[in-house]
């Protein structure tokens, strides 16, 4: 298949200092993530969209639009290309014309966390990394585990002692050096920071490398795809680093450069969880960046990121798009799971399930209009989450 990516150079996300493409990156000099830029302009004129469908049933159909510039170092397990469901029970049940779950728990490893990583891995990989180090929540270390694998490279993770457990199960699985600490993302990313220079290894924390926010946009590439070369009325996001948020409203940006959508964009509504909300509290307050939370915890594990790095990303696309930043209780969350389980057959990870307990508050209290059209992100699989689906552990 011919390939070619337009590519054209790394943009620090603060100043807008230019770097080049094609080298291993972290940070921006000023110490904020990177953003990868792209000759839309060229891509205007050569890329039509009515030959995407033509591509891999995959999110490498948009491989011109992602940084790997030789697809022999591509590292993929299928990822992407997720269903976009109609859900005609669950929008009577919430109340509003249209809802459509993005069902991300149809990925690699359960979860969306699949399409960063294998963007973030094959990249590495191009760049001739051989050892990976990464804190995480629990997802993201079952999707580094995996495409490190797939490579035969070397992985080595850090999460907090209470992941869930099929987090911990999956990674000694495929063979990554799993390290438990008794602490929360921050303090097992500072041990990466720690450690890494000296051990070799890249450091793929969220936001600390350019190309996971890559693989991720293409949730947002995707979606527009799927509803014909359009966008809903309002997007749910769950948030803990914000990566897809920010991704989805790069990618937005892009598809209207490329001119294969219009200017209108979805109310962006980035949902926390209420026992860790640094963004939803930095919106409340109207600032441009969130403080650190103290005593992080909810079941939503992909939630309790006390501190994004990216947070301001986040805020400022919510704040252009209109949107709205809110946080529900963990006991809405799972029952409002329970609910989309019952009357559509999704059995959805917490942090899905707590965009459409948002949902619910936001058409309830006028927020949203009952003649919208919503677009909940189900990020993951409910079965990496058993302990707070049956915290007991009864049996049924
Ligand atoms: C990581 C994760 C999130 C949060 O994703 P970000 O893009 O980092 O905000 C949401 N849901 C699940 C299931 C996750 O694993």
């Amino acid at each position: 298949m011919h390939h070619r990516t337009y590519v054209s150079h790394l943009e620090c996300s603060k100043t807008g200092e230019r770097l080049p493409a094609g080298k291993l990156a972290n940070l921006s000099p000023s110490g904020a993530p990177l953003l990868v830029r792209y000759d839309l302009e060229r891509a205007r004129r050569e890329m039509d969209r009515d030959r995407v469908a033509l591509g891999p049933n995959s999110l490498w159909r948009y491989a011109p639009l992602l940084p790997l510039r030789d697809m022999a170092h591509l590292v993929t397990l299928g990822e992407g290309m997720t269903p976009l469901l109609d859900t005609p029970s669950l929008a009577q049940r919430l109340g509003c014309r249209r809802a459509l779950i993005k069902d991300e728990s149809a990925n690699p490893t359960g979860t969306f966390k699949a399409r960063g990583m294998a963007a973030a891995v094959s990249m590495a990989n191009e760049l001739g990394v051989k050892k990976f180090g990464a804190p995480s929540a629990g997802n993201a270390a079952s999707a580094l585990a995996a495409y490190a694998a797939r490579a035969g490279l070397e992985a080595n993770l850090f999460m907090p002692r209470d992941v869930p457990r099929a987090n911990v199960v999956e990674c000694q699985s495929m063979g990554a050096n799993v390290t438990l600490v008794d602490g929360l993302i921050s303090d097992c990313g500072r041990i990466v920071a720690e450690r890494g220079p000296g051990e070799g290894w890249f450091d793929v924390s969220t936001l600390k490398e350019p190309y996971r926010i890559e693989g991720k946009k293409t949730m947002g590439l995707e979606l527009a795809e799927q509803l014909g070369w359009r966008l809903p009325d309002a997007v749910f996001y769950p948030t803990g680093g914000g990566v897809g948020l920010i991704g989805m409203w790069k990618a937005f940006s892009e598809l209207e450069s490329l001119g294969w959508i219009g200017p209108k964009r979805p109310k962006m509504i980035s949902v926390q969880a209420e026992g860790c909300a640094p963004i939803v509290r930095a919106w409340d307050a109207g600032a441009n960046e969130s403080r650190y939370w103290e005593n992080a915890a909810t079941v939503a594990s992909g939630l309790r990121v006390p501190k994004a790095i990216g947070d301001f990303l986040v805020l400022n696309a919510v704040r252009e798009s209109g949107g709205a930043a809110i946080a529900v209780s963990d006991q809405d969350m799972l029952d409002a799971g329970r609910m989309l389980a019952q009357t559509e057959g999704i059995f959805g990870a917490p942090e899905g399930a707590a965009c459409v307990a948002a949902a619910q508050r936001l058409l309830r209290e006028g927020f949203l209009a009952p003649d919208d059209e919503l677009a909940i992100y189900n990020t993951g699989t409910g079965l990496k989450y058993l302990e707070a689906w049956d915290p007991a552990g009864e049996d049924f």
